[in-house]
């Protein structure tokens, strides 16, 4: 309805448009009446103060036919019984042949020629034929057009008019047509903008009972919201991804942050843990629930977040000049500049795009500017295992990691977001998961193994379990 009324508005309404119109004018009286058993405030007042324009649809019913052409050309957009003319002019059009007949047995009575013939054809138009035999039998109004061998052919003044009526029907159809919904669709315009405040708050009816609907079926449940700066999310799921995976598969997983003792969640844990996804979702549900909508969880109670700031994934803006590590930085830098203590914060993987130790270093001196100046509620994943270090020097800073079983050279994931930190990522073990070659999964195990255990000898000059220097 609003982009119907957008059109109507600007005048540019098509004959489908103002049926579509219609058909949603037709459902408002059933739609406005279920709204009188609700009890929410809201809805209460939509009920009240939605203008159901039944004037205009009384309008619409009364000129415009059901079944309406594609274009005002095709002809049959107007109503029968709006116009006398039109409907003549129509008659006239699909009818013509029985108005020839009907003429036809009346200027045989009263001739009292039986043989006579009244036709209409595209070359001569319209003629009563008479055989030579009875052109004495003609009446005096008969008017001679055309001798043939055998007959004489004639007009009359009302065979005339028809011929011009016939003629001249379609235009008159258009004609009519066309000033009829022209001035349907001026009333319409000169209405727009209620139909436009009615389309709106059905808007906002078409949100509430779409959410309802969610909640309903995908069992969410109704959010507290507070005045805290915490957040406490009961079995939590990503909405998307649990409809993605179909019922029952999706791992829920509790997030519980408050302002004095913990609100920078520092998440480790292997590739394709799901660190993403529980991240995602509690931004997801912080989002649902000051929208006003359930939220995918068994509870949830959410301080309110004045802004959600995300820098997830990699993406680059070359047209701009930008490589994707610098708009990874500049993400970060906006971030930084503007959450405040009340915004939540998704950090996912921060100075992945350089080499390992300006990375680390950013990494680091921005869990420290988070927890030490903006104090907001973050949620910060990393492969960088030396950040977990901070939980112990940072107060609220705290290490939680994504469970996986190990079973022989395999793993398990368990997407279940438990505390304290890991040392692992399984980068290797994924990679082969996903294809790469067993000669390089081989060779890169070794690698491994030598730098873990030899760093130094390998031209590492920091190693990765050695202890984060202290400012
Ligand atoms: P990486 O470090 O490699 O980026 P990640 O830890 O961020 O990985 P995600 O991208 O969040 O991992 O998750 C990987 C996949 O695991 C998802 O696409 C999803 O299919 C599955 N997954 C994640 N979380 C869950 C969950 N809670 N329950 C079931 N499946 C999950």
């Amino acid at each position: 309805m609003e982009r119907l009324a957008g059109r109507i508005l600007g005048g540019i309404a098509s004959p489908k448009d103002i049926s579509a119109l219609r058909n949603s004018l037709r459902q408002l009286p059933a739609l406005l009446q279920l709204l009188e058993s609700a009890r929410a405030q809201r809805l209460k007042q939509l009920e009240r103060d939605t203008d159901p324009l039944a004037d205009l649809l009384e309008t619409i019913e009364e000129t415009l036919s059901e079944e309406i052409p594609a274009a005002v050309k095709d002809g049959g957009l107007i109503r029968a019984g709006v116009d006398p003319v039109l409907d003549e002019a129509r008659e006239l059009s699909t009818n013509g042949k029985n108005w020839l007949l009907r003429y036809e047995a009346e200027q045989k009575e009263a001739s009292g020629i039986s043989s006579l013939k009244v036709r209409f054809n595209k070359v001569f138009g319209s003629y009563i034929e008479v055989s030579k035999a009875n052109v004495h039998l003609v009446p005096g109004e008969y008017v001679r057009k055309q001798t043939l061998v055998n007959a004489e052919r004639y007009f009359t003044p009302e065979l005339k008019e028809y011929e011009e009526k016939i003629q001249s029907a379609e235009s008159v159809i258009l004609e009519r047509e066309t000033a009829h919904f022209d001035w349907l669709r001026g009333i319409l315009t000169d209405n727009g903008n209620r139909i436009s405040t009615t389309a709106k708050k059905i808007a906002e009816l078409d949100v509430f009972s779409a959410l309802a609907e969610l909640a309903r079926e995908k069992n969410y449940c109704r959010p507290q919201l507070n005045r805290s700066k915490g957040l406490a999310i009961q079995s939590g799921r990503h909405p998307v991804i649990e409809d993605l995976m179909g019922e029952g598969y999706f791992i829920p997983n509790d997030i519980h942050m408050d302002a004095t003792n913990r609100n920078f969640l520092l998440i480790t844990g292997p590739n394709m843990a799901g660190k993403s996804t529980v991240m995602r979702q509690v931004a997801l549900i912080g989002l649902m629930a000051q929208v006003g909508s359930f939220v995918p969880a068994e509870s949830a109670t959410i301080g309110v977040i004045d802004r959600i700031f995300t820098r997830v994934g990699a993406s680059d803006n070359l047209s701009r000049g930008q490589s994707t590590f610098m708009v990874e930085m500049t993400e970060t830098a906006n971030i930084l500049e503007k959450a405040t203590s009340r915004s939540l914060v998704i950090l996912d993987e921060i100075g992945r795009g350089t080499s390992t130790f300006d990375g680390l270093s950013i990494a680091w001196a921005v869990v420290e500017h988070i927890h030490t100046s903006l104090r907001c509620r973050t949620l910060f994943a990393t492969h960088y295992h030396e950040l977990t270090r901070l939980a112990d020097t940072l107060d609220r800073v705290e290490n939680h990691h994504i469970a996986v079983r190990e079973h022989r050279d395999e793993i398990i994931f368990l997407h279940k977001l438990v505390p304290g930190g890991t040392n692992r990522s399984y980068g290797i073990q994924v990679g082969r998961l996903a294809g790469l070659p067993t000669p390089v999964v081989d060779r890169a195990k070794v690698i491994l193994r030598k730098l873990e255990t030899e760093p130094k000898a390998h031209g590492l000059s920091y190693s990765p379990s050695a202890q984060p220097p202290q400012s």
